[in-house]
């Protein structure tokens, strides 16, 4: 028996299998083969089980994200069985005598070059799909297990690092727990696994040959016990027990409402970052969403989505919620949150680069499409729409603007939309110190606290090394929070925080006490707030 430890990311426990995360190695090398027909035949079994796993995660991404998301992977079915791709493996196998991974590999070069260079938009993004696919048949070739999609039973996962699109791409309901080498307890990786109540320990110093073993994960103490013994297994299972028992306690606060003793009304309320995260909102009987990352959808896509395909989404967050508030966050991209079809330049300081809003006021008609469908689904529920990363008047003016042509053009076009709240979030410092400006223009703050501070104390959320420094209770990102909830205050509008100090059982009060009206956290953190605010007088 081994223990390793780390920083805790997610609560909970965690005992099972490990499936160490194979590092994503695309190099192929070049071997000479003298059986051409056994060779063939390898590629053919390969491209039957690829085949396979497409139609698996068609049917996993139907569920997640809905039909039209999932048809990409018809799309790159169809690519794989692809008789110019296929005829050009084939021929490379025959005629250079290689093996199969060294023909797909060029095979993949030159259909991607092909692809690159044409005028046509839509075909040059057809590059990165070849490129997607022909990894995929390398990894069946070479039997490593690229898929994060493909775990046949639940397992605890291990892996270096996990980028948020990988995160949102598995499947759920076979992971049991999240364990990375590297990796920070305020990075989007460890919000999504609390948000998926998955337990999860980061910077664990593991061993590299940990595949196939039994573990414990503790997102208490935040180790990782490998090959336990019996006697610890038997522990782990009582505080599981204990941790089941005790959600079900909290259960007898489903449909109470949020309010002190006194009577003071606190709208409690799920960040999520799918619509497949509002059916665990609704389980754990949030009142609203009040943090709708809408740049997961731009994650989980190989192009930009279309303005039908986000209404789509945001329209059946609305319906799901029933006539309760979903605010959706305009996208956040950028930072760690990059994504290959934007093209955004790397950058020496990500997090104070080109992201959110910034790029949504530079590439205007990729923004312009997202608002469109937002206000279109406003005719489906209570839409509320929220921008993040605001730092100047000029900002929400420039979008106040662009939502109103798109009105005037709705209301000549005769397209129906609804009303909806237009909000902002207050993550920067600057944003704090004129919130007396920025309030007059919009109807709600919501106090994102992770980037606030990242930004008021001067410490990169992503950097393992600064966690000890990075101190939410900071006196300054406390002050910041009560000068914000004053400035809405004074100006008849409310003051929420979305940030993961909004289920910081130590700062309830006092953020009650400075005039917070919501507190939007992930959804399996619903009760225990819900319980500890009915308690307070
Ligand atoms: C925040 O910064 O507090 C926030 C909620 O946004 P994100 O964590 O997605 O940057
Ligand atoms: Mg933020």
């Amino acid at each position: 028996m081994d223990i390793y430890t780390g920083s805790v990311a997610s609560k909970g426990i965690a005992i099972g299998t490990i499936k160490e995360l194979a590092k994503k190695d695309n190099s192929v090398r070049r071997v000479s083969i003298t059986d051409v027909e056994l060779e063939k035949e390898r590629f053919f079994k390969a491209q039957v089980k690829t085949m396979e796993q497409l139609d698996g995660l068609y049917e996993l991404a139907k569920k997640e994200v809905g039909e039209e998301n999932a048809l990409i992977f018809d799309t790159h079915k169809m690519m794989v069985e692809d008789e110019d791709y296929t005829d050009s493996i084939i021929n490379i196998i025959e005629t250079q005598k290689v093996n199969a991974e060294y023909a797909v590999a060029v095979t993949s070069d030159n259909f991607a070059l092909t692809f690159s260079s044409m005028d046509d938009a839509y075909m040059k993004e057809r590059a990165a799909d070849i490129r997607d696919i022909s990894d995929r048949l390398i990894n069946v070739l070479s039997n490593k297990d690229n898929s994060a999609l493909t775990f046949e039973t639940p397992c605890i996962i291990v892996a270096d690092d996990l980028t948020p699109s990988e995160t949102i791409q598995m499947d759920k309901t076979k992971i049991l727990g999240f364990v990375t080498r590297k990796g920070s307890v305020n990075s989007h990786t460890a919000i999504l696994s609390r948000t998926m109540a998955v337990p999860a320990i980061v910077c664990v110093p593991v061993p590299s040959d940990v595949d196939g073993k039994n573990a414990i994960v503790s997102g208490f103490d935040g180790s990782l016990i490998l090959n336990p013994t019996e006697e610890k297994v038997a522990l782990a299972k009582k505080r599981l027990e204990l941790e089941k028992r005790h959600k079900e306690l909290l259960l007898q606060y489903k449909g109470k409402e949020t309010k002190t003793k006194s009577g003071k009304k606190i709208n409690l309320y799920a960040n999520v970052g799918s619509v497949g995260d509002v059916g665990l909102a609704l389980q754990n009987d949030a009142e609203g969403i009040g943090l709708f990352r809408s740049e997961f959808l731009y994650l989980e896509q190989n192009d930009y989505p279309n303005e039908e395909l986000q209404l789509k989404t945001y329209k059946q967050a609305a319906e799901m919620m029933a006539g309760k508030k979903v605010i959706i966050r305009t996208m956040d991209i950028g930072a760690d949150k990059q994504i290959d079809y934007f093209n955004l330049d790397l950058e020496e300081n990500p997090a104070l680069g080109y992201r959110a809003v910034r790029i949504c006021l530079t590439e205007e008609e990729i923004f312009r499409t997202q608002l469109k469908a937002l206000i279109r689904a406003s005719y489906f529920g209570k839409i509320s729409i929220m921008v993040p990363m605001i730092t100047s008047v000029w900002e929400v003016e420039r979008v106040k603007e662009i939502m109103k042509e798109i009105e005037v053009e709705f209301t000549s076009k005769k397209i129906p939309f609804g009303k909806y709240e237009f909000g902002i979030m207050i993550e920067t410092p600057a944003a704090v110190i004129i919130a007396d400006q920025l309030a007059p223009l919009v109807d709600f703050f919501s106090i994102g606290t992770n980037d606030l501070t990242q930004y008021t104390i001067a410490i990169d959320r992503q950097n393992q090394k600064l966690e000890k420094f990075y101190d939410p209770h900071h006196p300054a990102v406390l002050k910041m929070i009560q000068m914000v909830a004053q400035a809405g205050k004074a100006h008849g509008i409310w003051t929420g925080i979305c940030g993961e100090l909004a289920s910081d059982q130590e700062l309830t009060k006092t953020f009650i006490d400075y005039g917070i009206e919501e507190l939007s956290v992930s959804p399996a953190a619903i009760f225990a707030i819900r319980k500890l605010i009915r308690e307070l007088d």
